[in-house]
Order: C-alpha cells, then sequence, then structure tokens
C-alpha cells in the first residue's frame, strides 16, 4: 500500500455524508470552514460539496454576512489603516 504523504483529501460533499451538519447561517464555526481567511468563499472543487449543497451553502454565508456573523473581506479590518509604515 502506498500512503501520500499529503493528507488524503476527502471528496464526498459533508452535508450529504452527514446529516449532522445542518447547513444554517447560525452556524457560523462550521461556515468558517468554507471561507477562506480573506473571507472568501472556497471554490467547489476543493470543498468537495456537492452543486446543491455549494448553491445553499453560499445562500447561508451571503445570510452570515448579512448578520455580521462573518466578514464580507478582510480589508475591512482597522488594522489595515494603522499599517502607514
Ligand atoms: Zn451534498
Amino acid at each position: 500500500m502506498v500512503y501520500k504523504k499529503f493528507a488524503p483529501r476527502k471528496k464526498f460533499c459533508r452535508f450529504c455524508a452527514s446529516k449532522e451538519n445542518i447547513l444554517d447561517y447560525k452556524n457560523v464555526d462550521m461556515l468558517k470552514d468554507f471561507i477562506t481567511d480573506r473571507g472568501k468563499i472556497i471554490a467547489r472543487r476543493i470543498t468537495g460539496n456537492c452543486a446543491k449543497h455549494q448553491r445553499a451553502l453560499t445562500t447561508e454565508i451571503k445570510k452570515a454576512r448579512q448578520m455580521a456573523l462573518l466578514y464580507y473581506t478582510a480589508t475591512h479590518s482597522t488594522d489595515v489603516r494603522k499599517k502607514t509604515t
């Protein structure tokens, strides 16, 4: 058996796989798995979500942003302005 050095990429939709994963805008910790540190939504080919759930996820992330549970982009951070060196 040959194992790859990289962590095996699980290519399955985690929402299809488990009903414990509730796709909801209030579930911020879960949503954070699907956005980058700059606030971008991670592409489906990377996360392995199915089309149906990726679409639903996008909607929930956008809802969460409106509720200020998530950020739109990292540049909104106040630290950016302080950096004038
Ligand atoms: Zn799915």
